[in-house]
């Protein structure tokens, strides 16, 4: 049976065009689990992939979508049978094999990990990989010693989908959170998630000047990495860590090492597209149990498979707030 996909293809000049087709199950890649997706997301990735693709896709068609949550279809693999809810980010679905931009996806179980229960399809996408990064971030952090009460945590990046999920988990958490954004509309959205305290973008984007300042922060969930990165060293407690997340700001580090010398700062670098199995379900787990659940509310923008062309490229100029749940049915 046809269904819709959203296919980017390369035209002989090198340009590509994307736009919703019908398919057939046996254009689907090799794998031994099937999908009926429900829903998918729009993550920075994404939105290389809807367009120039920045490097990552590998052949044309494609169809891009670096997460999704459906139910298995069929299966051949025993830990899945047809009727499971499932959840799949990372392992280069949507770059180098298609993706979530589909009424249906081909997979490697080992892919997949169950969703729990507390979960819908279209939390899980809600979440997506921004908020499960946001959850790997905030796992390290405790596991490098944060606590509740130890002083305000920042979280760059603030109003786009890592920061969104990182705020509202860490003020679920007990935390004094501290929200960086270069959009002061945002303010309200912030502060309903939970933040205490917003940063605006100027005040911490400066190069580094002196390699110590103030002790402020007890921990940083970073988005954007560049020189707010290397400022924000600078500026936290003795012992405590960034969980370095992403590049939004750039890949470069202007730092110096005196934080990690003299204060013992510590810098933790958060992959998720790798992530092993057990902390991939640990994650969802801990999502499930201390995410709110009406906070993840008021971070959905609704989309379809149509408009996610200009999705992908108002991603890339960091204009989307929250996270987009594209239902593609
Ligand atoms: P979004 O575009 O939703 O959010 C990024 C936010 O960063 C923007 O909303 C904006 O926040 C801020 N920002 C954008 N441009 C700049 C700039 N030039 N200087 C300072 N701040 C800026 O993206 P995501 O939240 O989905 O992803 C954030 C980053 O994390 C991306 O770089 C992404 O590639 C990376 N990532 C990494 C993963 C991993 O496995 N390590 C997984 C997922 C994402 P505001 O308007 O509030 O200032």
């Amino acid at each position: 049976m046809n269904f819709n996909a959203l296919i980017v293809e390369k035209t002989d000049d090198g340009k590509t065009h994307a736009s919703v087709q019908r398919i057939t199950q046996d254009q689907l890649p090799a794998g031994d689990v099937t999908v009926a997706v429900e829903y998918s997301t729009v993550n920075y990735k994404d939105g290389l992939c809807i367009g120039p693709g920045g490097g990552l896709v590998r052949n044309y068609p494609h169809v891009p979508g670096i997460d999704f949550a459906g139910t298995v279809e069929a299966s051949d693999d025993p830990r899945y049978a047809p009727g499971d809810k499932v959840v799949l980010t990372g392992w280069r679905v949507g770059e180098a094999h298609w993706g979530g931009y589909a009424q249906k996806a081909r997979v490697k179980a080992d892919w997949l990990v169950p969703l729990p229960d507390a979960l819908s399809t279209r939390q899980a996408m809600a979440v997506g990989t921004a908020g499960f990064t946001a959850m790997l971030a905030v796992m390290a952090l405790e596991n490098h010693g944060l606590k509740p009460g130890d002083g305000p945590v920042l979280v760059t990046g603030a109003a786009g989908g890592v920061g969104s999920v990182a705020v509202a988990l860490l003020a679920a958490l007990g935390h004094d959170v501290a929200a960086v954004t270069g959009r002061p509309e945002t303010e309200p959205y912030l502060r309903e998630l939970g933040a205490s305290q917003i940063v605006p973008r100027d005040m911490i984007n400066e190069t580094v000047k002196r390699p110590l300042e103030s002790e402020i922060w007890a921990g940083c969930v970073d988005a954007v990495g560049g020189a707010m990165l290397a400022r924000v060293l600078g500026q936290m407690k003795y012992r405590c860590s960034v969980a370095a997340v992403g590049l939004a700001g750039g890949a470069n580090l202007p730092a110096t090492v005196i934080p990690f010398l003299l204060r013992g700062v510590n810098l933790l670098g958060i992959d998720s597209v790798l992530q092993p199995y057990e902390n991939r379900v640990l994650a969802w787990n801990r999502i499930a149990q201390d995410l709110p659940m009406d906070k993840l509310e008021e971070m959905i923008q609704p989309a379809t498979l149509a408009d996610l062309p200009a999705l992908g490229a108002d991603i890339l100029k960091g204009q989307v707030k929250g996270r987009v749940v594209v239902d593609v049915n």
